[in-house]
């Protein structure tokens, strides 16, 4: 107990000497998720919060770039809440407007000024929002997406790439996780699978799945089925594994492709949007999607996504040729969480810092592994990137991902946990403007240590 407990809450307040009482233990988190098993499924709200370290766990509260925990523990936050926190936990500015809205009522079942405030506000930051509808959340909005596309183009299939995440409907539900290379199948004809139980028949044919980053079969595939595909839905940068940058040329010729044969290019910018630059990747990259969707980080954690595109594909809602509507849609306190979000963004423009900050803390993990003799792959922009245990030097498709050693990762992010800094699962990190150079320094220490251990 003690050796797996080697770090001790002191980590983070240096000040406080060795006890028995400074372990970080998780006692009071363990306890009330034996209580919520017995009302919620598997204890949590959504299937991810399951894998916490050491379990699912329960939160107090948090501010910048610290959250707490019931068992009093003090973690230095990378994980911004699966990414919505670009601006750390509670900030101030958002906090306070979203009550001072809220004092005027929740929702009417009608229009409010600041929900055009704020569609005015996206339209003029990001290049291919001309027009706009809000939604709840980047699975539904994605949805909508595929609507539109499919009515525009009179085409039913979708193509996606493998190791993208696009959220958790029916039709998107496959091609998550494979057990191995081998169950991928062929990179020309990918083998699919089912991500849960319970999904219509139907929906694995909905759409053709592909290697990622690889423009020559991507190419040959779109001139052999461009007659039945009615878009093409990417990560501009996939974020959901390996956090890999789009090779040079692959996004502009996946744009051309798609011009050329009438297939609407569907950016999915839930993770990018409002991270990568404030015009999400589409301005960073400087390729104009037809449609693309935003959500996490636009309302710092309240509920609210954004489906945005090109007029002409956009109006097919304009005209109800395409439904979208929500009853929950453009409540008083998401529209003004979001514009507060993008006010403080504005303001402070932060985004250099977070690309500083998370090349530095990349940086400094590359130096960690290397004194530590482990073979840590470190990978991405900046404000976002991944790690791995792999001997490759470069993970540049989801294929490449089976060549990391998953268990070492595990152990790597449960010992973080217990040294106070708390990454999500799957290797991601997050840089949020909350973020200081001291916690850069602090995280690159911990990770020291721990290298060492592993
Ligand atoms: N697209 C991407 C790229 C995502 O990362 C996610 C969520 N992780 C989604 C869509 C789904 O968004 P939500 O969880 O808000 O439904």
């Amino acid at each position: 107990m003690i050796l797996r407990h080697q770090s001790f809450k002191t980590n983070l307040r240096s000040s406080k000497s060795w006890s028995f009482m400074d372990l970080y233990t998780y006692k009071k988190s363990s306890e009330l998720l034996d209580r919520a098993r017995k009302v919620l499924a598997g204890g949590v709200s959504s299937e991810f919060r399951k894998y916490n370290h050491p379990h699912a766990l329960f939160y107090t509260h948090g501010k910048g770039s610290r959250v707490y925990d019931v068992d009093g523990n003090e973690y230095l936050d990378f994980t911004l809440s699966q990414g919505p926190l670009i601006l750390g936990h509670s900030h101030p500015h958002v906090l306070q407007s979203v009550q001072q809205y809220s004092q005027t009522g929740q929702l009417f079942a009608g229009q409010h000024i600041r929900e055009v405030e704020l569609a005015e506000k996206i339209n003029a930051i990001i290049p291919g929002a001309e027009l706009m509808r809000f939604c709840l959340d980047g699975s539904e909005a994605v949805q909508t997406a595929f609507r539109i596309a499919r009515a525009k183009t009179g085409k039913q299939k979708f193509l996606r790439f493998e190791g993208q995440y696009h959220g958790w409907l029916d039709n998107v539900c496959w091609g998550i996780a494979a057990k191995s290379t081998e169950a991928l199948g062929s990179r020309e004809e990918p083998n699919v699978f089912p991500w849960t139980e319970g999904l219509p028949a139907g929906s694995g044919n909905e759409f053709i799945v592909l290697p990622w980053n690889d423009l020559e079969l991507l190419k040959q595939t779109i001139e052999k089925h461009h007659h039945e595909l009615a878009a093409v839905i990417t990560e501009p940068v996939m974020c959901n594994s390996g956090c890999i940058e789009p090779a040079d040329g692959f996004l502009n010729g996946l744009r051309e492709l798609c011009t050329k044969f009438g297939i609407a290019l569907i950016f999915d910018e839930v993770i990018t949007g409002f991270r990568l630059s404030l015009g999400g990747a589409q301005s960073y990259y400087n390729i104009s999607p037809d449609l693309s969707v935003f959500a996490k980080a636009i309302a710092s954690g309240y509920p609210l996504s954004v489906i945005a595109g090109k007029r002409e594909w956009m109006k097919l809602i304009e005209d109800a040729r395409v439904i979208h509507a929500g009853t929950m849609n453009s409540s008083n306190p998401t529209i003004a969480a979001a514009l507060a979000t993008i006010e403080v963004l504005e303001k402070e423009n932060p985004y250099k810092r977070l690309f500083i900050y998370g090349n530095k803390l990349m940086e400094g993990l590359r130096q960690a592994a290397a004194e530590a003799n482990q073979n840590l792959l470190v990978q991405g922009p900046g404000p976002m990137f991944n790690i791995g245990f792999t001997p490759l030097k470069r993970i540049k498709d989801y294929r490449d991902t089976f060549t990391c050693d998953k268990a070492k990762l595990g152990k790597f992010i449960g010992a973080m946990h217990d040294h106070g800094i708390r990454i999500i699962g799957r290797g991601l990190w997050y840089i949020s403007a909350a973020h200081r150079e001291e916690d850069i320094d602090l995280a690159i220490e911990k990770a020291k240590t721990v290298l060492k251990t592993i």
